[in-house]
C-alpha cells in the first residue's frame, strides 16, 4: 500500500525501481481487466458498447508521465491484445481494434498535456475542458484508425454504411472517455471538510435526492429523463468531494445510459438506430461535464479559502500564529478550561534588547533571529500548545492542563533553549540572545477574559524585564 502512495505521490526522480514495475503492473492489470471486461461484453461483430481501457490507460499515463515509454506502449499493447487472443477474436480485426485504441490514448494524452504540462488532477475547472478536448481529439483519431483499418480488417462491423458507424464509434470513444478518465485523475489525499451547502441540511440529502431521481427516471418514458438527475448531482459537487462527485456522476450517466438505450428501437445496426444511440449517448455524457466542472470550481474554491485562512492566521516572518491567529485558538481553550476547571498557563515571551541586533548586525539578522527564536520555542512545545508571535519581537504561548511545576518548568526550558542557542548569520558570524518571561497560572481560571491573563502575564513580563532580563517571573 504504501509503495502504491509512494508511485502517484512521490516525483518520477525518487521513484526506484520497485514502483516502477507496480506502476507497469498495475497498467497491464488496469488495460487487461477492462479489455477483458470490453470484448466479453462486446456484441457479436460489433463494438462494445462499454470499452473503460482506454480512458482508464489514458489517465494512468497522465498520473504516471514515466509510463510514455516504449516499455508502457508495448506492455499496453500486449495488455490489449491479450483478451482477444483469449477468446479467439479474429487477428487482423484485432489488431486494427488495438491500433485505433491506442490512438485514442496518444492523441488524447498529447492534447492534455499540451493543456495541462504539469501533473494532471482534477482541482481546477480548466482541468474538464482539457478533459473534453483529450476525449474529442482522442475520439476522432480512434474514428479515424478504426474508420481505416478496421473496415479493412473487417468490412461487416461498416454494413450500416461508413458515416453512421464512424459517427457511432467517435461518441462511444467520446462518452467511454468522459465518464472514466475523470476517476483517473482524482484526488488521493484527504480532503478538508469545507463546503458550502453542507449547512443546508444533513449531509446524506444530496445523495438520497440523486436515488430518488434515478428512480422517477426509471418510471418515466422518452429522452428527456437523462436531464432528471442533474440537480441533485449538482448539489452533490457542492456537498462532496471532487472524487465522490465524478463517481456518482459516471455512475449515473452509465445508468442512464443503459436506461434509455434499451427504450430505442430498430435494428442494432440500421441507421436509425445507430444516429439515435449516437446522439444519447454523447447527451449524456456531456451532461455529466456539468456537475464535474462544479465540483473542480468548489474544490478550487475550498483550496483557496484554506490558504487565505492560514495567511489570515499565520504570521508571514516566523510561520507561527500571528496575534489574530494566537487569539482564535487560545480563546476556545481558555473557555474549555473555565467549563472543565482545567488549569491553565499563559506565558508573554519578550527577546531582550533586541533593538541592539537590529542596530549591529542590520534588519536582515534581526528577522533571521526572529525565525531561529520561533523555531527553538516550537520544540520546546508540545503539539497541542499554542504559541503565536503577538507582534515585534514579543509572544505568547498557551498551555492547558498542566501544574505549576510543570508550566514553570516549560517556560525555564524555553529560557535556557534560547540562551544556548546561538544564530549564525549570512555573513557567518553569530548572534545570542536571551528571553524574559512573564508566567501566569490558574489551578482553574474563574473568568474567561484572555485579555485580563494578557495582561497580568504582561505585568510579570515587565518584572522580569526590571528584574535584570533572562528569566522567567511568575505573576502574583
Ligand atoms: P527589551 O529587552 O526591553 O525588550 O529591549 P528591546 O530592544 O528588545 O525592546 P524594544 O521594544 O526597545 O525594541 C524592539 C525592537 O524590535 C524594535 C524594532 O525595530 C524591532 N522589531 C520589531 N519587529 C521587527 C521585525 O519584524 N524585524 C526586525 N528585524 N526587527 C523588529
Ligand atoms: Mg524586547
Ligand atoms: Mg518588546
Amino acid at each position: 500500500m504504501t509503495s502504491l502512495s509512494a508511485l502517484f505521490s512521490l516525483p518520477q526522480h525518487r521513484l526506484e525501481r520497485r514502483h516502477m514495475a507496480l506502476g507497469l503492473l498495475l497498467m497491464f492489470a488496469l488495460v487487461f481487466g477492462a479489455s477483458l471486461f470490453g470484448v466479453m461484453t462486446r456484441p457479436e461483430g460489433f463494438l462494445a458498447t462499454l470499452w473503460p481501457a482506454n480512458a482508464l490507460l489514458l489517465g494512468l499515463m497522465l498520473r504516471l508521465p514515466w509510463l510514455f515509454s516504449a516499455l508502457g506502449w508495448v506492455g499496453a499493447l500486449v495488455a490489449y491484445l491479450l483478451p482477444d487472443l483469449i477468446l479467439g477474436t479474429a487477428p487482423e480485426r484485432s489488431a486494427a481494434l488495438v491500433l485505433a485504441n491506442l490512438a485514442f490514448v496518444a492523441v488524447g494524452a498529447a492534447i492534455f498535456r499540451r493543456f495541462n504540462p504539469g501533473e494532471a488532477r482534477l482541482d481546477t475547472p480548466a482541468v474538464v475542458l482539457y478533459i473534453l478536448l483529450a476525449c474529442v481529439g482522442g475520439a476522432l483519431a480512434a474514428t479515424l484508425f478504426g474508420s481505416l483499418l478496421v473496415r479493412a480488417a473487417a468490412p461487416e462491423m461498416f454494413s450500416a454504411g461508413m458515416l453512421h458507424m464512424a459517427g457511432f464509434w467517435f461518441s462511444s470513444e467520446l462518452v467511454n472517455g468522459i465518464l472514466f478518465l475523470p476517476l483517473m485523475l482524482v484526488r488521493f489525499e484527504r480532503r478538508s471538510g469545507l463546503t458550502n451547502a453542507r449547512h443546508l441540511a444533513p449531509r446524506s440529502l444530496p445523495l438520497v435526492l440523486l436515488a430518488a431521481s434515478l428512480l422517477l427516471a426509471v418510471q418515466l418514458d422518452g429522452p428527456g429523463r437523462m436531464g432528471l438527475p442533474v440537480p441533485a448531482l449538482l448539489w452533490c459537487a457542492l456537498s462532496y468531494s471532487v472524487t465522490t462527485t465524478a463517481i456518482l456522476s459516471s455512475l449515473t450517466s452509465l445508468l442512464m445510459m443503459s436506461l434509455i438505450s434499451g427504450t430505442l428501437t430498430g435494428e442494432t445496426e440500421s441507421h436509425a438506430y445507430l444516429d439515435a444511440l449516437f446522439s444519447t449517448r454523447l447527451g449524456i455524457a456531456l451532461i455529466a461535464l456539468g456537475p464535474l466542472t462544479v465540483g473542480c470550481v468548489n474544490t478550487a474554491r475550498n483550496d483557496l479559502l484554506q490558504r487565505y485562512q492560514y495567511l489570515a492566521s499565520h504570521d508571514h516572518l516566523t510561520g507561527v500564529l500571528d496575534r489574530g491567529g494566537f487569539v482564535g485558538r487560545a480563546q476556545p481553550l481558555l473557555n474549555l478550561a473555565c467549563e472543565r476547571q482545567n488549569s491553565v498557563a499563559l506565558m508573554v515571551l519578550d527577546i531582550d534588547h533586541f533593538k541592539s541586533v537590529n542596530d549591529t548586525h542590520g534588519h536582515g539578522a534581526g528577522d533571521l533571529v526572529l525565525q531561529e527564536f520561533a523555531r527553538v520555542v516550537e520544540q520546546s512545545l508540545r503539539k497541542q500548545d499554542i504559541f503565536g508571535r503577538s507582534g515585534g519581537e514579543e509572544f505568547s504561548v498557551m498551555v492547558e492542563g498542566v501544574s505549576l511545576q510543570v508550566a514553570q518548568a516549560m517556560a525555564e526550558r524555553i529560557r535556557r533553549s534560547v540562551l544556548e542557542y546561538s544564530v549564525t548569520l549570512a555573513d557567518s558570524g553569530t548572534v545570542q540572545v536571551t528571553v524574559s518571561i512573564g508566567l501566569v497560572w490558574y489551578a482553574a481560571p474563574v473568568s474567561n477574559e484572555l485579555d485580563q491573563l494578557l495582561r497580568q502575564a504582561d505585568a510579570a513580563l515587565y518584572a522580569a524585564k526590571t528584574e535584570g532580563r533572562n528569566r522567567v517571573v511568575l505573576a502574583r
